[in-house]
């Protein structure tokens, strides 16, 4: 089967082996790794080993914090305003979807928020450009969505806030090509997608953005006490910390980060290349801002969505339901979805278009 759900979504097959195998008795500790405390000897060292590989992976200087919390990325979007709009009241949001419109509703709870740009003229089908941003250089920190799954755009760029830090919702593709950590304040992830499974969310953080929590700020959700206890001033989210240090391994052996961009181009690439070409099925996002993650596409007539999504699944290929915002189909293909599923896709869009097309 090839599962393309936009998250919780497919996993290494290798990955998924190796927890079955050990499902019962962690290395000979006698333990599952659900039953293991999070202060013993044995969950401490998957911790540190999944904390070293995503610095690894990701190339995270020093100077950056990264936590292991609960909350997901939407507990994140009142989680980040808590944490650094204290520094000046008030800060500048990216408007590029469904998701960081979510973040900015929520982050108003907490202070000032400026919408510094908005792709609503192009209903969210492209990033603004970054001449045409408003940021406010008393800001707290600028907000984007590096990637919404929702609508299909990605940012293949990294845009510059000058001295006000960058804060990014990198949930759905994080671990997805090489980025460069310190031009980021602030990175947030729920590891559903590319990391591992739901319950885990990583946060990557400035040492210097932290201890200007606001006093209302749970401490479970300070930064600053949550880097102070190693991610373990409560219990941590332990088995997804486990699966997440296994993935993680597993793109470690595949190349890393470079792997993972080439695999992903070049899938993404087999599905654009039809869309582009078909008369039948389209996609309406600007080409230089097409999400290599999450690739929304519609059918020229919608009644035969369901007869689309019903052929697909007697194939083998499952969760291509599109987000009910945008309608129409979407295929998720995160770096765990292999080129085959892809092509498989394509050949069965194919055949379906002589068909009804
Ligand atoms: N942000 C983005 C970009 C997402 O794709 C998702 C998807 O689930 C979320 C936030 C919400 O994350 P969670 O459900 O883990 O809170």
């Amino acid at each position: 089967v090839f599962n393309f759900s936009p998250g919780p979504a497919t996993l290494p097959e290798a990955v998924l082996r190796q927890a079955a195998d050990e499902m019962l008795d962690w290395h000979g500790s006698g333990m599952s790794v659900m039953e293991m405390s999070h202060r013993g000897k044995e969950f401490i060292g998957i911790h540190a080993e999944a904390e070293s590989l995503l610095r690894e992976l990701m190339g995270i200087p020093a100077s950056y914090k990264v936590l292991f919390m609960q909350g997901g990325a939407i507990g994140e979007n009142a989680i980040v305003p808590m944490n650094l709009i204290g520094k000046t009241g008030s800060a500048d949001y990216v408007n590029t979807g469904e998701w960081s419109k979510k973040s900015l509703k929520e982050a108003k709870t907490y202070g000032k928020v400026s919408i510094a740009a908005s792709g609503e003229a192009s209903n969210f089908t492209a990033i603004p450009k970054q001449s045409e941003w408003k940021l406010d250089p008393n800001a707290s920190y600028v907000h984007i969505c590096s990637n919404e799954t929702i609508g299909g755009v990605e940012y293949h760029w990294t845009p510059d806030t000058g001295a006000v830090p960058l804060v990014a919702d990198m949930s759905s593709n994080i671990l997805s090509r090489p980025i460069d950590v310190s031009k980021y304040g602030l990175i947030y992830a729920g590891a559903q997608k590319n990391m591992g499974p739901s319950g885990l969310t990583v946060v990557i953080v400035r040492e210097d953005l932290m201890g200007h929590a606001l006093p209302i700020t749970p401490s479970a959700f300070n930064y600053k006490t949550q880097a102070d206890a190693d991610s373990m001033y409560n219990t941590p989210p332990t088995y997804a910390i486990y699966i997440a240090g296994l993935v993680l391994k597993h793109v470690k052996e595949r190349g890393g980060m470079a792997a993972m961009q080439e695999h992903n181009r070049a899938k993404a690439k087999v599905l654009y290349d039809y869309l582009d070409q078909s008369r039948f099925f389209s996609n309406s996002v600007a080409r230089d801002d097409r999400s290599l993650m999450n690739v929304p596409f519609q059918l020229r007539d919608a009644a035969l969505d369901e007869a689309f999504l019903k052929g697909a699944q007697a194939k083998g290929m499952i969760q291509l339901k599109g987000h009910r915002v945008v309608g129409g189909m979407r295929a998720s293909i995160y770096n765990a979805m292999p080129i085959e599923g892809v092509r498989a896709l394509v050949q069965y869009m194919k055949e379906f278009e002589q068909q009804h097309g």
